[in-house]
């Protein structure tokens, strides 16, 4: 996890001035400081500082003003930013209770606790019209789906980044992860901010979302690769040890399958958009071999044939970044998922595998994606101050 907190300050001399009178419904915008008063503070810096009293001048009745740092109440924003940022560092609210007495400062967990979750507040989800009034826009975008454990259950949490540098733009419980609830859920993203292209892996529910929403599509170069090379390796050791006759009963010699299997691996990971035609040459070779009858192992002619048919297909999700460039000739995104992969680690598991799992759904998004957006800001630092006003 790496994170840039920027904490609160306490600044006892710097008062705001009044701008609306606290008083429900009374229009006053006018008033006249009474009395300078002192006030108690759990703080690292100071024990006591003035706070104002001003009148109204519309209705009369009083109010505080404190200085930049403190509030109503006793424990300064300085020490719950401490108190969140150690809880996000992964502390238990106990154990931030126990570590902030020890400096002496007293705050209690449920303290603690409000602490994190009034921040938490503070970054909500995108709802459709959050996402509008960000105005967040972005040409790709790589899509994701992890699951963490919550009251002893998985729910399933997509994540959406923006693919040309990594910003997290959501993390979302999600009800399900069939292609309908996929849609629903990342349809109304890849409008907000305008995405021409989806990035994900090669799983078949995006395929179609791409498909059916327009958008070009990248299918994650890592995920395709690794799965590619297991699969020519299994393959060619079966047709090695010579023990499957489908390939002899299509009058197809090992040498040429052999051949055709290592072609596969080497075009995998050089990804020529022209290598279509030798995919689709290939799976000629194979086309004609029959399915097994029902609940009959798979033979190895088949599975060539499904195997060179996939990535004959796949072939232009897979390329599309090599031809995708900016104005000076750059290709735009690396063709990897990576982005996702790492938000994933960094700001939705890393915290998480500290504690075994989320007691409420709330916690579990709010943390994460608290965490994210401080990920979002690691060049200049998250004022936690800004989250607290
Ligand atoms: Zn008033």
């Amino acid at each position: 996890m790496r994170l840039k907190l920027i904490l609160p300050k306490v600044e006892p001399k710097k008062f705001g001035n009044p701008k609306k009178c606290p008083q429900e419904g009374c229009p006053g915008k006018r008033f006249i400081p009474r009395q300078e008063v002192s006030k108690k503070i759990v703080d690292a810096q100071y024990r006591e500082v003035s706070a104002w009293r001003y009148e109204c001048l519309v209705c009369g009745s009083t109010f505080r003003v404190y200085p930049e740092g403190v509030s109503c109440k006793q424990i300064s924003q300085r020490v719950n930013g401490t108190a969140v940022m150690l809880y996000m560092l992964g502390l238990s609210y106990g154990a931030v209770e126990l570590m902030l007495g020890g400096l002496g400062l007293s705050i209690g967990k449920s303290s603690v606790y409000r602490a994190v979750q009034a921040m938490i507040g503070k970054v909500a989800g995108l709802s459709k019209e959050e996402l509008a009034e960000r105005k967040y826009k972005t040409k790709a975008v790589g899509a994701d789906v992890t699951n963490i454990r919550c009251n002893g259950k998985w729910i399933p949490v997509g994540i959406v980044v923006d693919d040309t540098n990594g910003i997290v733009i959501s993390i979302d419980a999600l009800p399900g992860e069939d292609t309908e609830q996929l849609k629903a859920w990342l349809e109304p993203i890849l409008n907000a901010v305008d995405a021409d292209v989806l990035v994900t892996d090669d799983a078949d529910a995006f395929k179609k979302i791409s498909d059916e929403t327009g958008r070009a599509h990248q299918v994650c170069k890592s995920h395709v690769g690794r799965n590619t090379d297991a699969l020519v390796d299994e393959l060619s050791a079966i047709i090695q040890s010579d023990q499957d006759p489908s390939l002899s009963g299509m009058n197809i010699k090992s040498e040429q399958a052999l051949a055709d299997l290592a072609a596969l691996k080497e075009m995998i990971h050089t990804r020529q958009p022209e290598d279509q035609a030798r995919l689709e040459a290939s799976y000629l070779r194979y086309a004609d071999a029959p399915k097994p009858g029902k609940h009959k192992k798979h033979c190895v002619a088949y599975r060539m044939r499904n195997l060179f048919m996939d990535r004959w297909n796949l072939w232009p999700r897979l390329c599309f970044y090599r031809n995708w460039k900016d104005e000076d000739g750059n290709e735009i995104i690396d063709g990897t998922n990576n982005h996702c992969e790492r938000a994933i680690g960094w700001w939705v598991k890393e915290r998480y595998r500290s504690m075994r799992g989320y007691k409420r759904e709330r916690s579990a998004l709010g943390v994460s994606r608290l965490i994210a957006l401080a990920g979002n800001h690691l060049a200049h630092g998250l004022r936690l101050a800004d989250l607290m006003a």
